[in-house]
């Protein structure tokens, strides 16, 4: 992960009321703050940049705010949406793109090639984490959404799984803090729950717009006895799933559902 700094000129004739807030190029002028957080939003939808955090600082003539992003290239021209693409126009060379640096602290992402190497993909994320939510399947690193098709053809951008994240670390955080647990697990851990029906959808859609198989994690945290938790059959066919050599943390995984999980918490050692 790197921190980039994303600094906009301060625009030098702003449009007033009597303009409609129009410039001379007919581009709304939101003010130089909104414009700013604006393509960051832009760049955000489309995975260009991770986390929800934007620190600004005004500097000389200029507004400067600092974001994370995946890899030293991820705010490339090449990656650019069609919303980045028009919001660049309208904001023109007074914007600008500086890489300050890699966080130390930070996993890499996938470099490696899809379907060639990708045998499959997970959907998968934690309240800590601001990473892409998708996994690969061969390196277990994650792929960065830029580099990966939109699920949907009529969107241009990755709020679905964006989304999908947001919620899933909205029930992951608060069942941690032991609020609302029993809902909370129930929605993350249940086959049949609200959020897992709707996350095995977009695990379906992501699947077929990837062209390889999308693996889903259901979360375990209580369970009877460590025995009737080894002999857990899959909660959606009922088949066997238990893994010989646990592939990460998952002791689970079922390939007629594309299902993981895990030996309830509360009973590994
Ligand atoms: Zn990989
Ligand atoms: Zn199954």
């Amino acid at each position: 992960m790197y921190t980039a700094q994303i600094s906009l000129t301060k625009h030098p004739n702003p449009p007033t009321e009597e303009d409609d807030f129009l410039d001379e190029n007919g581009h709304y002028w939101y003010g130089d703050e909104d414009d700013l957080l604006g393509i960051i939003g832009c760049l955000h939808n489309n995975g260009q940049v991770i986390g929800t955090e934007y620190p600004m600082i005004e500097q000389d003539n200029k507004i400067i705010a600092f974001a994370n992003i995946a890899e030293e290239n991820s705010l490339d021209k090449k990656y650019h949406n069609k919303y980045v693409k028009k919001e660049l126009d309208k904001l023109g060379d007074r914007l600008a793109f500086t890489i300050l640096g890699k966080d130390p602290a930070s996993s890499d992402v996938c470099q490696c090639k899809n379907n060639q190497q990708r045998q499959f993909l997970l959907l998968y994320t934690t309240f800590l984490s601001i990473e892409s939510p998708i996994d690969c399947g061969n390196c277990e690193l994650p792929v960065p959404l830029y580099k990966l098709p939109k699920v949907y053809d009529y969107s241009d951008e990755h709020l679905d799984i964006i989304c999908w994240q947001k919620d899933y670390q909205s029930y992951d955080r608060l069942q941690m803090h032991c609020v609302t647990e029993d809902f909370c697990l129930q929605q993350l851990g249940d086959i049949n729950s609200e959020f897992t029906t709707s996350s095995l959808e977009l695990r379906q859609n992501m699947a077929k717009s990837c062209g390889i198989p999308v693996y889903y994690y259901l979360y375990k945290h209580y369970g009877e006895s460590l025995e009737s938790e080894q002999q857990r059959k899959c909660p959606s066919c009922g088949g066997d799933w238990k893994l010989e050599t646990p592939y990460r943390n998952f002791d689970f995984k079922c390939d007629n559902c594309y299902l993981l999980s895990n030996i309830a918490f509360d009973l590994k050692d």
